[in-house]
């Protein structure tokens, strides 16, 4: 158990100048981790203590479900990758590099290829299954834009964990395995945290769900409602309804001069945003363009686009607008010879709708869907708070993944050959799922939901250190040997302690126990020779504790069971 002074807690006044996200700045200050290079950080020796904790954390849930703990290399050939199309699939984010024999490599960013090249070998007949094989490794991705710190940076440790199974209803059995796992991990880890419906993304799936973290520095928007918990990306609701004039026998153009925003086409014929719809032209993989059509108020959702496309897409070019359809500001569904993708929250309900006219400085009003224009339907566009779901008001959140849970089917297995022989001799692909969390993000997001204005404060699981203990006493004085003797009998009692005996004032010491947050500090000083009694200090909260000396160690084990 350290001493400060011999100790490397390198602390700070003040954060970075590039640190935006409090994560990003207390873990600087503190001394937990140190810059290497654009999306690079070292992991100092207390960082590391809290890295570790939480891999101990995540180890011991996962063998609790029957995972094996193995190891994969993180340099890996690019053959498999190949085989698997994410060579050139996974993209940008894909480190490749060469070896001396000029053979392709990639640097991991994840492990599937691997464990189900082995799977392909390893596992051959239905007695081998289920199995869930897991390991922590360094990942290496090269992100495009790298920020906060250890919350996305380019090389991190992740568990990942894959499970094998006979059959579908086997891979169901394995995820909620992992679920499970999840869940008493991310508590005992002392998090805030909702599991939510995911995106299952381009690669297909069965089934996913991501684990948020609430907090400012999130990327990801929730949506929540009582029993119902979603990423934005794939959230459905019921819209908000919007009053429609009543629509004419048929549209009637308007006179639109100049005006290219939904903003100020609203304000000029005094209606509502949601009286508009709004044209997103996109054009598909085969070159065709679709013409997507939602409320003037609402925003495409990309990912529910792609879905109900059954496509990915991009958004057309102006000049492939002006070509196909009319000047881009003033774009329309009517007499268009694309087809039309309308966004399900559209009702007419009797009224109408104003559109572009396709042409200059014109719109169209009175239009009515069905009437006026051919269309297929979709739900295409981003829920917004105030929107329903099963009659209750969703609420938005940010949030930061820290881990997800993917039913992956036969995707790997197919391609990669991992087959199994079934009772009755048949060969048959094996059903995997795929499982990821990172230490580092639940470090970083524990920091940014339970900081306060001096500093972190630790769920008591993951802290670099259980107790704090301040002397104020100068060397050679009666209380620094009574702080001595105290800092030995909690080692005794077997209580992780950082002792801070650097000859300092107490104002320093005190701002650099609050600054680093382990849940108890405890200060020895004059006061505690003359009262008898130890001032413990709960950080979460600030509270003052008075402790008898007598039977201090088993009376600070105590309080720190009972901490946060
Ligand atoms: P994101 O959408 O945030 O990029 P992801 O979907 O790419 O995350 P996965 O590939 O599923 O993430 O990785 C599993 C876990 O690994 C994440 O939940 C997160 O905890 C961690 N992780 C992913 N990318 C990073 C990163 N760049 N830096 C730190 N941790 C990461
Ligand atoms: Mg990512």
């Amino acid at each position: 158990m350290p001493r400060l002074s011999e100790y490397l807690l390198p602390t700070e006044r003040e954060p970075p100048a590039d640190a935006e996200a409090l994560s990003h700045r207390l873990l600087v200050r503190a001394g937990l981790i140190r810059q290497v290079g654009a999306g690079l950080w070292t992991w100092l020796p207390a960082g590391w203590r809290t890295h570790q904790r939480i891999v101990q954390i995540i180890r011991e849930e996962m063998d609790a479900i029957g995972g094996m703990e193995m190891l994969m290399p993180i340099l890996q050939p690019a053959e498999l990758w190949r085989r698997s199309g994410r060579y050139e699939g996974f993209g940008e984010e894909l480190f490749k590099l060469k070896d001396r024999k000029d053979a392709d490599m990639v640097l991991a960013p994840t492990s599937e290829e691997v464990i189900t090249t082995h799977a392909a070998t390893l596992i051959r007949s239905y007695r081998d299954l289920p199995r869930v094989l897991y390991h922590f490794q360094t990942k290496e991705r090269d992100e495009p834009r790298p920020r906060a710190a250890v919350l996305r940076s380019r090389e991190f440790v992740m568990k990942d964990s894959y499970s094998f199974d006979r059959d579908r209803e086997g891979l169901d059995i394995s995820y909620q395995k992992h679920a499970g796992a999840y869940d008493r991990i991310l508590d005992r880890c002392g998090l805030e945290w909702y599991s939510v419906e995911a995106d299952v993304g381009a690669m297909g799936g069965f089934g996913a769900h991501e684990y948020m973290a609430p907090c400012p520095a999130g990327e990801n928007d929730v949506v929540l409602a009582p029993g119902y918990a979603a990423n934005l990306e794939v959230a459905r609701a019921e819209a908000q309804p919007v009053v429609l004039p009543s629509a004419p026998a048929a549209p009637e153009e308007v006179q639109t001069p100049g005006m290219t925003t939904i903003t100020q086409v609203a304000e000029a014929l005094g209606l509502p945003e949601g009286a508009l719809l709004k044209a997103y032209p996109v054009v598909l993989p085969n070159g065709s363009l679709t013409l997507v059509m939602l409320r003037g108020d609402h925003r495409v959702n990309e990912v529910k686009l792609a879905l109900a496309l059954g496509s990915s897409f991009r958004p057309a070019s102006a000049e492939e607008i002006e070509r196909h359809l009319g000047p881009p500001g003033s774009i329309g569904p009517v007499g268009v010879q694309v087809p039309v993708l309308l966004d399900d929250a559209v009702v007419a309900d009797g009224g109408g709708y104003v559109v572009g006219a396709n042409r200059p400085d014109r719109h169209l009003r009175g239009v009515v869907p069905g009437r006026d224009f051919a269309f297929a339907r979709g739900d295409v566009r981003a829920v917004v708070a105030g929107d329903r779901v099963d009659g209750h008001e969703v609420r938005i959140e940010r949030a930061i993944e820290v881990g997800n849970i993917f039913k992956l089917g036969t995707r790997y297995s197919d391609v990669l050959g991992a087959t199994y022989l079934d009772r009755s001799g048949v060969a048959q692909p094996v059903w995997m799922g795929c499982y990821g969390i990172g230490p580092a993000r639940i470090a970083a997001a524990a920091i940014e939901q339970f900081a306060d204005d001096r500093g972190i404060s630790w769920p008591r699981s993951i802290s670099p250190f259980a107790v704090h203990l301040v002397t104020l006493g100068k060397e050679g004085s009666e209380e620094r040997a009574l702080s001595e003797r105290i800092y030995a009998e909690l080692v005794s009692a077997g209580i992780d302690t950082l002792y801070d005996d650097r000859d300092a004032g107490p104002g320093e010491k005190f701002a650099d126990a609050e600054l680093l947050g382990c849940p108890l500090r405890v200060t020895v000083g004059r006061r505690t020779l003359q009262s008898g009694e130890l001032e413990v200090q709960v950080r979460r909260g600030q509270e003052p504790r008075a402790l008898p000396l007598e039977g201090a160690a088993a009376a600070i084990a105590e309080l720190w069971r009972h901490v946060a």
